[in-house]
């Protein structure tokens, strides 16, 4: 989708202000908003792409199975493995976390 299709459904499912935005980590599942990135220190570059968990202390590594704590991980969608579902004008981003 482009971006503005983009926009349109997030402004549909949770309204005008962007802060309040939820996105999943495709890799460990965790939602984070958008004041939850920017809460982390997170650059707005940030959101949606990588999981918040970068900018935590306590966080898990991504792609590791083994490590069931419900915490967020450090997967970054600009990594070697992009496993990010959506496409907004050829980049690779998060779904809408629902
Ligand atoms: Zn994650």
């Amino acid at each position: 989708m482009n971006k503005q299709q983009w926009i349109t459904q997030g402004e549909t499912l949770f309204g005008q202000d962007k802060m309040q935005w939820k996105f999943k980590c495709p890799c460990c599942g965790h939602i984070a908003t958008v004041q939850d990135y920017k809460k982390a220190g997170a650059p707005s570059s940030a959101v949606g792409f990588s999981c918040v968990g970068r900018w935590l202390e306590v966080r898990k590594e991504a792609f590791d199975d083994k490590d069931k704590r419900k915490i967020p991980c450090n997967y970054a969608g600009g990594g070697l493995i992009n496993i990010s579902p959506v496409d907004v004008d050829g980049r690779k981003v998060f779904e809408f976390g629902v």
